[in-house]
This record gives structure tokens, C-alpha cells and sequence, in this order.
């Protein structure tokens, strides 16, 4: 704490970051065990082959799949597992990508998981050599859409499993796997941010792709797990597209001991503190007049209570939005979770909070509102 932050020394403002594990705010933060990890692998030689086969059996033991190949990021896992498919492991093919001309290349996915979570889906698609195939209506796609774009330039079909895509009228994944299998045609899941590593190959898709920077915790990093014979083609990607994603040992070393400590977590404990300075938080918050504030959980039913704070805009003088802004704008800059900021509501997300900073929050909140109202 007397040490002045290296963000601070760089002469950045210090970030509070109350909105969940965002890439525009630096993923997540470490643990002390991961940092130290890191710094030991970073001080030292390895076999760069051996550390990225060793990882990769380590990694599909952990999440029990057939097989993994580490990456630098989801982003470059979608790129990878697509070049993959396409390419396989002749190296003739490997080093041509992403010209694919002439090669089956095509990659089906429905109209609504075409998402930008940063940049577009289509386009990481594209770098891997694919020609990306959007099917249906943004809000409808059925398995009649994917049987009439199937055909022998087909390459792969891509699901995207996030609260980024749209949620209901699109194929479902299990039909989207039968469709696969039926047609023989590998399946590609883009589950970066999900926190279950199993489920998706259980219900038998090809390659599923994580972040290893979201759910997981670890450093900027993330893995393709799934068959084996497709596993060994996007390792051998490293000869050619994949290159220029690299990761660094010390960026394996640390995702392998987040991975570990992820999966064997208990995390009630953690659960149990974020709830009860939430509950704080609320009940603090609920003193501020023209506001309501309550604890709300996760919408998609995880275990995260968040404190959700609706802004009576009319008597404030004051919207969500303008709130938002005076929150960033100052030093510590504090980033709340914005999707409902247009009816009102912000909230605050605990799990990225460090120890106390509840406490900055309120205060900063209470300074801000009472500002409006004279
Ligand atoms: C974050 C995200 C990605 C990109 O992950 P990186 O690890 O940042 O490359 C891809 N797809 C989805 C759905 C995401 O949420």
C-alpha cells in the first residue's frame, strides 16, 4: 500500500474497477501466486516445444478433455481452430494461410453470435484463412439455414457461447452438434468467458476456446480444448499464422497455476465476503435520497451479488449516464457495469474490487449526488 502503483509511476490514473473482467481495464487482476509464478518462469530458459506440449497435456487433464493447445488469447484461439480446419497439419498449407484460395474455407455461424466483443468475431475468423458464413436472421436461425448453406467448401461450424450474442430464436448448441456430427463437420465453441471448462466437449462439440484472462483469472493467455487429431493441427499453426500470437512462457507458467487453483477453488467463501460488502454497500447507498439501491443476482443466475443502484433521474437533475462519465472522469477513474445505464441503473460488480474500495465507491457516489441537488 506504500508503494506507489506502477500504473501511477507511468503517470496513469488509478483505475477502481467496479464492472466485471474487462480487457479495456487489464482482464483480471493476479493473485499474489500467479505474479510469483510468473516472475520465477520469466527469470529462466525452457525448451519453448516441450513447455507448450507439457501445458497442453496439463491443461486438458485439468478441464478432462482429449487434448490442448495454450494461446495467446480466445481471439487467437478462434483464429487458430480455424486454420486448423482448414489447413490441417500440412505444412504447405500452414505457412500459405490465411490465403485459402481454392481450399473448403467456408465457417457457418448463426446471424446473431456475429458479436464484436472488442473486435468482430468475422474478422478473427478471417486471419485464421476462413470466409465467414453468418446464417438466419439476427433473431431467428434455424437448422434448416445451416443445412442450406452446408456444402463441400465448408470448413467448420463456429457456436458463440456469451451474454454478447442473441439469446433466444437462434439453433440451439445440442442441435448445432447433432448437425455437426450428422454432416461430419468439426464444431468450433467460442466459450471465452464461461466459467464451465467441461460442459460444452461433454455435450460433444469439436474444439471449445477459452480465455485464460476472464473466468479463469490468469494472465493475458487462453487454450483450445477438444479431439486430439484437431488439437495436434492447431499446434502445428505455430509454424505459420500463429506466430504473430505468440505467448510467453511466463504468460503459460502463470495460466497453468490460475487453471489449477480455478478448477480445485472453493470459492464460497469469496462469495460470502463479496455478498456481505455488497450488502453493505446497499444498505449504505439506500441512505443517498432519490436513489434505490438493492442486491441483485447475476441475471444469468451465477453466484455474483452485485449492488444495483436506479437513479431517480428527474429529481437528481442528474442521468445514469452523466453519473457514469463524473465516475470515470476523476482520479481513482471508477468504472461501474453499465448494461441497464439507459433506464437508470448502475451496478456495482465485487468480484474485481480490491479490499475496501466499497468504500471509495460510496463516497465518491455520495459526493456526486449531493453535488446535483444544490
Ligand atoms: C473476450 C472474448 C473473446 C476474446 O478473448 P481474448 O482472450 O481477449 O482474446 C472472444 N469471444 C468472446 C465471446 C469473448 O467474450
Amino acid at each position: 500500500m506504500t508503494r506507489l502503483s506502477i500504473y501511477a509511476e507511468l503517470g496513469l490514473k488509478k483505475v477502481i474497477n467496479a464492472s466485471g473482467k474487462m480487457t479495456a481495464l487489464g482482464g483480471s487482476a493476479l493473485t499474489a501466486e500467479v505474479a510469483e509464478a510468473m516472475a520465477r518462469a520469466a527469470k529462466d530458459y525452457v525448451n519453448m516445444e516441450d513447455l507448450f506440449r507439457i501445458a497442453g497435456q496439463k491443461v486438458a487433464a485439468l478441464v478432462g478433455a482429449e487434448a490442448a493447445c495454450i494461446t495467446s488469447g480466445a481471439a487467437a484461439g478462434i483464429a487458430i481452430s480455424v486454420a486448423a480446419c482448414i489447413a490441417g497439419c500440412d505444412l504447405s498449407l500452414i505457412e500459405r494461410l490465411p490465403d485459402s484460395a481454392g481450399l473448403p474455407n467456408e465457417v457457418i455461424l448463426p446471424k446473431g453470435h456475429s458479436i464484436n466483443f472488442g473486435a468482430p468475431v468475422t474478422q478473427v475468423i478471417r486471419l485464421g484463412g476462413g470466409r465467414p458464413i453468418e446464417v438466419g436472421h439476427a433473431n431467428e436461425v434455424k437448422a434448416a439455414h445451416f443445412l442450406g448453406a452446408i456444402g463441400e467448401r465448408t470448413a467448420a461450424l463456429l457456436y458463440v457461447k456469451s451474454h454478447h450474442t442473441v439469446q433466444k430464436g437462434v439453433i440451439s448448441l445440442q442441435e448445432m452438434i447433432a448437425l455437426s456430427k450428422e454432416k461430419n463437420i468439426p464444431l468450433i465453441v467460442d466459450a471465452a468467458a464461461e466459467e464451465d471448462l467441461n460442459q460444452y466437449l461433454k455435450l460433444g462439440a469439436d474444439l471449445v476456446i477459452y480465455s485464460g484472462g476472464k473466468a479463469v483469472e490468469g494472465p493475458t493467455s487462453g487454450f483450445i480444448c477438444g479431439r486430439k487429431d484437431l488439437i495436434e493441427a492447431c499446434q502445428q499453426q505455430y509454424r505459420g499464422i500463429g506466430r504473430a500470437m505468440k505467448i510467453g512462457k511466463e504468460g503459460i507458467v502463470g495460466l497453468l497455476v490460475a487453471l489449477d487453483r480455478y478448477v480445485n477453488r472453493d470459492n464460497s467463501p469469496e462469495v460470502a465476503d463479496q455478498k456481505k460488502r455488497m450488502s453493505w454497500l446497499v444498505e449504505k447507498l439506500g441512505e443517498i435520497p432519490y436513489l434505490e439501491a438493492k442486491l441483485i443476482q447475476d441475471e444469468a443466475g451465477r453466484q455474483i451479488y452485485r449492488a444495483q443502484i436506479t437513479l431517480d433521474e428527474k429529481r437528481l437533475g442528474l442521468t445514469a449516464k452523466e453519473v457514469v462519465k463524473l465516475l470515470e472522469e476523476d482520479n481513482p477513474a471508477i468504472y461501474t457495469r453499465n448494461h441497464f445505464v439507459n433506464l437508470g441503473i448502475i451496478s456495482i460488480d465485487p468480484r474485481p474490487l480490491l479490499p475496501g474500495q466499497e468504500v471509495i465507491i460510496l463516497e465518491r457516489l455520495r459526493e456526486i449526488l449531493s453535488r446535483s441537488r444544490t
